[in-house]
């Protein structure tokens, strides 16, 4: 990377640059916008607070971190020279090769001459009388920006756990989000992980298979379901590209973009035969299926619900031996599907190898890391290394830990207590010209079909201001109050938003995130996209324009 031209930093004490459009964040979201705008001609940058491009796949860089959505289908689909020649090596393809992938888009559309890197923004105040942003980085460069486009990602603002002592530790210690870019060993080591999300999982079942020792802390389980991995050859690889026009309308049509759609009968309108036959099925298929593509009323009606975890339970008791751990890794507190579920593989099984423990944390709470490792209320342990598994502050948090002020010095966190408030997910009364992808409120399902659709429609709309001269974009506060409105309407009766998660805005490690919030849209995504065009077909209906 050092080699290829990138965008040149100004010195500290540099003037302000002035650009038509900044870019917060070189993920996803900000790679395909660089393009999009680049089409319009603009004068744009990236800032990134990284050294790469990537985000999500350049930030969790830690052991097992790999897809749990099918590659091809996660990847980009708007270039079809890049679909030729891009060849993915598994289904679910690990972190190395998607960061690799990415690169390769970087490499290939030249987006890093337009990316800065090592630029953490830190605060953004709109001027009215400019009608612009100033943009400035915590190490002192400004920018100013006639428009805002956030690409910050849902998930990206680590939490470290509010545990007492945690800078005590004298071992190696790391969070999942912020894993070093040089190989880490575990052979010979005693490891702690702490956190069972996702995250956690992907980690425990890799080092569980090289630790001396792997001590897992978890006080809430999930309910995780089989990955099922497998290489893809020469061959298969050539079927599954020829098959990319339908696997993309496939895309477009199913409810959360997920190859997966949701079976169209009830839990119980089949006999118990039959049920029991589909969900074997469902378990016995690679990804997402058994949460997205099972029964259409398992999220909303709790015996359907009940009847699916206890189906679940009774995999996780067939798998692990020692039936009293297996019974503190089956969820009490909420039901299968309601958090998001982690994909595995052998992660039960991780608990049946004797150099792995599970402390139920609820049981003997930890009451503070020590410089040599964790006490609990009934141990202490000692470690080499202790892993943070312990999630982000979702959503909103990439936003807060940013200083963003629209008209009036209003700040957005002050505007978002209590929940977000957006047109379609994408601007906020008082935020003129600031543009979110990927912000609150919207679908987040297999994500990059989300992001080509924010991008496009992002990129029309400053195509239609280029073409009718306007310098001054803002949503109607009515246009706000009913998007919210739609939003938390369509939170009513899903028993998803019933359960403390980061998908209900909640954060035991954060100040002020205790309580559960409808932080994003839980609709279908054919249907956001419906009132996306509906938008834009009546010249943007709900966005003052000037
Ligand atoms: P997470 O789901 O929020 O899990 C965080 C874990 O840390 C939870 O088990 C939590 O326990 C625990 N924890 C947090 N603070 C703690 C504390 N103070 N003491 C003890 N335990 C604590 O975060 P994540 O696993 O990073 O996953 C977040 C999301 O990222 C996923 O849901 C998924 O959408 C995405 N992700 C995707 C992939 C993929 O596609 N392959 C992989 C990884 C992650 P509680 O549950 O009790 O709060």
């Amino acid at each position: 990377m050092d080699a290829v031209q990138q965008a040149e930093p100004r010195s500290q004490t540099a003037a302000t640059q002035d650009f038509e459009a900044v870019i917060v964040g070189a993920g996803m979201s900000g790679m395909y916008q660089l393009i999009r705008l680049r089409e319009l001609g603009m004068r744009v940058r990236v800032l990134e607070a990284g050294t790469g491009v990537g985000g999500t796949w350049y930030w969790n860089r830690y052991p097992g971190a790999r897809f749990d959505s099918e590659s091809y289908s996660y990847q980009f689909s708007f270039s079809d020279e890049l679909l030729r020649e891009w060849d993915w090596s598994e289904h679910f393809a690990g972190q190395p090769e998607t960061l690799r992938y990415l690169n390769h888009v970087a490499d290939k559309f030249d987006l890093r001459r337009d990316i800065e890197f090592k630029s953490r923004i830190v605060s953004a105040h709109w001027s009215e009388a400019t009608r612009n942003w100033t943009i400035a980085t915590e190490d002192g460069r400004r920018y100013t920006a006639r428009f805002l486009l956030t690409a910050l990602g849902p998930l990206s603002a680590p939490t470290m756990p509010n545990i007492p002592g945690v800078e005590s530790f004298q071992g190696e210690s790391c969070h999942t989000a912020h894993w070093p870019h040089e190989p880490v060993s575990f052979e010979g080591k005693r490891v702690a992980v702490i956190g069972t999300g996702a995250t956690g999982v992907q980690t425990i079942q890799e080092v569980a298979k090289t630790a001396k020792h792997l001590t897992v802390f978890q006080r809430t389980p999930n309910w995780c379901a089989p990955l099922l991995n497998a290489r893809i050859g020469k061959e298969e690889m050539e079927r599954i590209r020829a098959g990319y026009p339908e696997m993309w309308q496939r895309c477009l049509e199913t409810f959360s973009c997920f190859l997966h759609t949701p079976e169209p009968r009830k839990t119980f309108e089949v006999s118990a035969e039959e049920r029991e036959a589909f969900w074997e099925k469902l378990y016995a298929s690679p990804g997402f299926g058994i949460w997205v593509g099972n029964f259409s009323d398992i999220l909303t009606n709790r015996e359907a619900n009940a009847a699916i975890s206890d189906f679940v339970a009774r995999k996780i008791r067939q798998r692990v031996k020692d039936p009293k751990i297996a019974e503190k890794l089956i969820p009490k507190n909420h039901g299968f599907g309601t958090r998001r579920v982690p994909l595995e593989t052998k992660y039960y099984e991780v608990y049946n190898q004797d150099n792995v423990t599970l402390v139920d944390i609820n049981e003997t709470p930890i009451e503070r890391i020590t410089p040599a490792g964790i006490k609990t209320s009934d141990a202490e342990y000692e470690f080499d290394m202790i892993i943070y598994a312990t999630g982000f502050d979702a959503i909103t948090g990439s936003f807060d830990r940013i200083d963003i002020q629209g008209t009036d010095g209003t700040k957005l966190k002050d505007r978002w207590k209590g929940g977000p408030k957006t047109f379609l997910g994408v601007m906020v009364d008082g935020f003129p010209n600031m543009l979110m992808l990927m912000g609150p409120h919207m679908a987040l399902g297999n994500i990059p079909r989300s992001i080509e659709h924010n991008v496009d429609w992002v990129t029309d709309l400053l195509r239609y201001a280029q073409s009718h001269n306007l310098t001054r974009l803002e949503a109607a506060p009515e246009a706000v109050r009913e998007w919210t409105d739609h939003v938390l309407s369509l939170g009513d009766g899903l028993l998803t938003f019933e359960v403390n998660s980061w998908m209900t805005g909640v954060n035991s490690n954060v100040e002020g995130k205790q309580v559960r919030i409808i932080n994003r849209y839980a609709g279908s995504a054919p249907a956001y996209r419906a009132r996306c065009d509906e938008v834009a077909a009546k010249g943007y209906e709900g966005i003052l324009q000037a």
